[in-house]
């Protein structure tokens, strides 16, 4: 059983970066990219304020970073393209400590918040910047991903790629829609000694079927890390889970709802209103698998 306080959780997620070495461009040959290339539109009418949310939380990911400090430039014409179409207030939210990632940018307004607070709700971090007209979050990835119709050719896309069994971690740029299996060929990694990838972050991504999926809208990381298999153990009730859930739910009783099918418990402890961060699962001394079940109640 390991003890973990809310800091030293914060600092060991934060320790898991990848360090950044630049840029590099895979050639992988896709077929019939075509199909991989649109991308849906979110619905930004009748907004004030769009906050993009421009911090990597998850352990393995640096590519809201990157695009802060890479492609400065594109952000900028993302940004009038996106305003002189639909006339909305902008406000970027970097982390504290990081705000010289980017150069001012006219017409962003830059706010910064802890590292911790990355992980509220989205009413709770308006609340916080304090926003009060109507606003929508989105992380500055998904709003390059959609806007720019390039950031140096239409048909790549940036994607981290780390995690304690990977060689060559870093952040890529990779042709859109190739084929996990393909890009990690092309990085030398050993295919069949991985046994998980999960996208988006090991804290609240998930696992890929297979490693002939794609990377299309919306992946931002692949994680793959050498499975290591814990043993569950029964709850000691030392409320880390609820310690540290950032919707300030009570992770533990979530958990046992859901297990004993109770959706009505569920329902009334705010089930649906867990945004499956994973922190809670991360922090337990008993390795219980929190968040997954949760994520299964709020299926039910
Ligand atoms: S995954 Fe756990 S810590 Fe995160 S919001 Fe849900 S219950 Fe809270
Ligand atoms: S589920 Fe884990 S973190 Fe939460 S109270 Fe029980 S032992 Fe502690």
């Amino acid at each position: 059983m390991r003890f973990l306080t809310l800091n030293r959780a914060f600092k060991e997620i934060k320790s898991m970066r990848i360090p950044f070495k630049g840029v590099k461009k895979l050639d992988i040959p896709v077929e019939n990219q075509e199909k991989y290339l649109s991308v849906a539109s979110e619905n930004y009418d009748n907004l004030d304020t769009i906050i993009l949310k421009a911090i990597d939380r998850e352990p393995f990911d640096e590519t809201n970073s990157v695009l802060l400090s890479n492609y400065r430039d594109n952000l900028q014409g993302i940004v009038e393209k996106f305003i002189k179409k639909y006339d909305t207030k902008i406000s970027i939210v970097l982390e504290k400590g990081k705000e010289n990632l980017l150069a001012k940018v006219d017409k962003i307004d830059v706010k910064s918040i802890s590292y911790k607070d990355s992980f509220l709700r989205d009413e709770a971090l308006a609340f916080k910047l304090g926003i009060k007209e109507k606003f929508k979050v989105v992380e500055l990835y998904d709003f390059v991903e959609e806007f720019s119709d390039s950031l140096e050719d239409e048909n790549l896309k940036l994607l981290s790629i780390g995690g304690n069994h990977i060689k060559n971690p870093g952040v890529y740029l990779v042709p859109k829609g190739a084929a996990v299996k393909d890009i990690l060929n092309t990085l030398g990694e050993d295919i069949n000694s991985i046994e998980k990838v999960v996208v988006n972050g090991s804290l609240g991504g998930k696992a890929l079927g297979s490693l002939e999926e794609r990377v299309v809208k919306g992946i931002k990381s692949l994680t793959i890390n050498k499975e290591v298999v814990y043993e569950e153990s029964p709850c000691i009730s030392c409320g880390r889970c609820s310690y540290i859930c950032p919707v300030k739910l009570l992770p533990m009783k979530l958990e046992s709802f859901v297990i004993n099918d109770d959706s009505t418990g569920f329902k009334e402890y705010n089930g649906d209103l867990c945004t499956k961060c994973g922190l809670c699962s991360y922090i337990c001394p008993s390795r219980r698998h929190i968040a997954h079940r949760i994520a299964t109640g709020q299926r039910k």
